[in-house]
């Protein structure tokens, strides 16, 4: 019989392929130290970590398009299914001129890890364009999105991988792809994507969702700490659908909205920002610079702000070792996907802020993302108060569950959410088995 010695099969703890090895300052090795520190907590389900490490499945296509002057450009374009155990993937599209394989891969790494920790039956995605949308045209925009969702078409589909927007993608781009989707397949099939506009199927309360999710957990957050929202000073980067949905939400609770800050510049105002003007101001101008209401700040001196929460809400990297440790407030609340580096969450967690992590703070979107694919299937419609209330249950739910967690193993919120999700995930991943 064919015997093989033990020290012989070195590819039991291969290194990972090159092109997922952690890159040390970006997303993708954050998310892979975020792992790591789980594992002590996940007892025999260890075994199973590294299908954690990589990504299931890599898509990295061209995209080109005739341009408006008639040149042709070209793009490239990434869908990663990093985990399908728990179901189908899901996860947003971002069009943005920075976006790399790496960062798609960690964005659909967060995905695995926030869908199961709020239990909707998704497995982990995401795509993404390397493009600026700003210097489209509508046009050109339009045949960006067809062709992409052309050359996705491979993965995607109601029961095999769900997309949805993220940053600079919206229910426009949504209706296209939906309508690039079903013209393929020669089917009117709206549960292809989520965050699609009423009137293709889409959900009441999808746009608001995740700054609603954002405040939900903030106020329980809050509650736990014996903090009152009540003339509570809060900070907000990125003043995007996620960000200033929260800022209003805020608002309307009694606390102050005393500085704001996006891609144009920072503003504050020690008495609070009227939020509904400073929307009007950014639809007209394009951010919040030059808000009159309010004073001019350098962007460095935003993490300085006299605050008690603080809501990162654009963009991975922001809160690292060199700011956080400036930072006032009591809670961070992450409406973004990885604000925080792993050295800044220790400097953090050493400094006595709470953070609410992105895995679940951000978990809104994805929820009601999940109740329009629902309502899709069935074609039954569900009023907005039954969508916010089921919302805001699910929110509380997994808030509490991931709370009591982090007391029982004395654990920040961040592995508290990651034990109960990847103890989700893996435990799929060993009853499923492996096959063939
Ligand atoms: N892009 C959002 C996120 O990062 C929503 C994803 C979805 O609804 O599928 O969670």
């Amino acid at each position: 019989m064919h015997t093989v010695q033990n020290s012989q099969r070195a590819f039991e703890h291969q290194a990972l392929p090159s092109y997922l090895q952690a890159d040390s300052l970006g997303p993708w090795g954050n998310y892979l130290q975020q792992v790591d520190r789980v594992i002590p907590y996940l007892g025999s389900l260890a075994r199973w970590v590294d299908t954690l490490k990589r990504p299931k499945r890599i898509l990295v296509v061209d995209v080109p398009i005739e341009l408006d002057n008639g040149s042709i450009a070209h793009f490239e374009g990434y869908r990663v299914q990093h985990n399908l155990s728990r179901g189908p993937g899901k996860g947003g599209i971002r069009f943005h001129q920075d976006v790399t394989l790496s960062e798609v891969m960690a964005l659909s790494a967060w995905m695995s890890v926030k869908n199961a920790a709020v239990n909707v039956p998704y497995g982990g995605a995401k795509g993404g364009i390397r493009v600026d949308p700003k210097k489209l045209s509508r046009g050109e925009l339009e045949r960006l999105t067809r062709r992409y969702t052309s050359e996705i078409g491979l993965l995607i589909g109601p029961s095999k991988d769900i997309p949805a927007p993220d940053v600079n993608t919206n229910g426009q781009i949504m209706a296209w792809m939906m309508d690039t989707y079903s013209m393929n397949v020669g089917a009117t099939t709206t549960g292809v994507v989520t965050g699609k506009p009423l009137d293709l199927g889409g959900s009441l309360g999808r746009v608001e969702a995740t700054g609603r999710g954002v405040y939900t957990v903030g106020v329980a957050a809050a509650h736990n700490l014996g903090l009152s929202l009540n003339g509570a000073r809060v900070a907000v980067q990125g003043f995007g659908n996620v960000g200033s949905t929260a800022a209003k939400l805020f608002e309307q609770a009694g606390a102050k909205i005393v500085s704001v800050q996006d891609h144009t510049g920072t503003i504050c105002n020690d008495l609070g920002v009227d939020v509904d003007r400073l929307l009007q101001h950014v639809e007209r101008y394009g951010g919040v610079r030059n808000f009159s209401e309010s004073e001019a700040l350098n962007d460095a001196d935003f993490w300085g702000v006299s605050c008690d929460i603080l809501i990162p809400a654009a963009l991975e990297n922001q809160i690292t070792k060199d700011n956080a440790g400036r930072i006032k407030a009591k809670l961070v609340i992450e409406g973004a996907n990885g604000p925080t580096t792993t050295e800044a969450d220790d400097i953090l967690r050493d400094n006595g802020v709470l953070v609410l992590p992105d895995v679940i703070a951000n978990a809104g979107g994805v929820t009601v993302s999940y109740f329009e694919w629902v309502q899709d299937f069935s074609s039954f419609f569900w009023s907005e108060d039954e969508i916010n209330s089921r919302l805001v249950k699910i929110m509380q739910d997994a808030f509490e569950a991931i709370w009591q967690v982090a007391v029982e193993y004395k654990v920040t919120l961040r592995t508290a959410t990651f034990i109960v999700a990847c103890k989700r995930i893996l435990k799929a991943r060993e009853m499923r088995g492996l096959y063939p």
